[in-house]
Parts: C-alpha cells; structure tokens; sequence
C-alpha cells in the first residue's frame, strides 16, 4: 500500500490516532539525553500545533524563551509567525511548529554537527507522524539542512522542491528565517509575498493515489535518495 505523499507503507491513521501517536513520541522525547545539549537545556522543545497539520515549518533550534516555556517560536520572531500566519488566514492551531534541534545549544551558538545527527531522527519522526503536504523552512540553516543542498535561502526561498526525509517524500518550501525578516523591512516584504503563496501550493500538493499496484513492463524509477541531514 502506498502512503500518501510517498515513502513507507504506514496504514493510514486517523486524527485521533495520530495526535495520541504524536503525544506518546513528545513524551519518550522528554527524556532524551542523545547529545550533550540535554544537560544544560530547561526541557525539550518538542514543537506544537496541529498533529494533523497540512503545513510544517521548520526552524534551527530553541533560544532562550523557548527552552525557558518549552514552545517554539515564542519570542519576537515567533510573534512575526503568528502575524503572517494570519495574513493568510491560519493559526499556530492550524500548522506544526518544530525545531531542527528540539534543545538549546549554550548562548544559542550553531547547533554542532553531532547534534543534528542526533537529533535528526525526532525531526524524521514527527514528519512520519503528523505527514504533512508542505515542509517550510524557517532560514538558511534548517533549509540547507532539509535540502541537502549547498544552495542558500536567498536563492531558493519561495521555491518548493522535492525532498525525502527520513521515510517520506515531502514538498519543502524554503522562507527566509523570521528573526531575519523583523529588521530588514525588504526581507520582510519578501517574506509575505512567499507566505501569500502558501494556501496555494497546499492545495495543489496532491495526495498520491492508494495501492497503486506496480506496471511490470514500465522501466522503475530511479531510487529515491534518502536525504540524510548531512
Ligand atoms: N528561532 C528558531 O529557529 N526557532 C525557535 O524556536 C525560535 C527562534
């Protein structure tokens, strides 16, 4: 059986099913001492929203509110999420927010190579869960992260492009990082205008059809890579 939007075979869950999945995996992730960022951290930010959101984004890492109120996006930059969320008519309610990392790094230096190993597969994890049609990137760092891609946000923010995490085929859409945007009123106008594409492209992103069973005299596709956060 086919899933939606490609990758592994999971059966389809229903809402309910998938927020208590989601609330059972935040729960294992609490205790997570995978990298060394786990002893100076308040708690795991874990992200929050909608379980059964068809649109993710995706940050760095938690800063100094965040791990201090255990939610994403919670400071200035946060509140510039919530404004352009409502510019095309969604809440915090209606998406998933998550982090890259879901721990602080110490005075919210870069998040060091061993730790986005380790914690790539909570990332890989929740995109299996809560399956949504569009990954957005938030800035350059998670971008070049979940492309796997040396291009920067400046080039390809406001494209989406196919991309396989962990077991899923998603479309990831690239926006520049709103703590970038807040200062640069520039930025800020190319922000909105990508934001303003998004109800768009979560309609034109189609769910794959079920159980298609394979054409033996058709040649198979190429492998999809798997995109590891390296
Ligand atoms: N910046 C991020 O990338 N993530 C947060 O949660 C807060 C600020």
């Amino acid at each position: 059986m086919h899933s939606p939007g490609g990758g592994v075979d999971w059966p389809a869950m229903d809402a309910v099913e998938r927020a208590a999945a989601l609330r059972e995996y935040a729960e294992q992730t609490s205790a997570c001492t995978k990298c060394a960022l786990s002893a100076g951290r308040t708690q795991v930010v874990f992200g929050s929203g909608n379980p059964n959101a068809d649109l993710m984004f995706v940050g760095e890492a938690p800063g100094f509110h965040e791990d201090q109120q255990g939610v994403p996006f919670v400071g200035q930059a946060g509140k510039l999420l919530d404004k352009l969320l409502g510019g095309i008519g969604l809440t915090r309610a209606d998406v998933f927010v998550a982090n890259v990392l879901k721990c602080r790094p110490p005075g919210n230096r870069d998040p060091l190579p061993e730790e986005i190993a380790a914690c790539e597969p909570h990332l890989f994890r929740q995109i299996e869960l809560i399956e949504p049609k569009l990954v957005a990137t938030l800035g350059n760092f998670a971008t070049k992260l979940l492309s796997g891609k040396p291009a920067g946000i400046t080039r390809v923010h406001g494209y989406e492009q196919e991309v396989t995490l962990g077991t899923r085929k998603v479309s990831l859409y690239p926006l520049y990082h709103p703590a970038a945007a807040l200062y640069t009123p520039s930025m800020l106008k190319v922000l909105e205008e990508d934001f303003a594409r998004i109800p768009t492209l979560l309609d034109r992103v189609v769910e794959a059809p079920a159980a298609v069973e394979p054409d033996p005299a058709r040649e198979p596709e190429p492998e999809a890579v798997q995109l590891g956060l390296f």
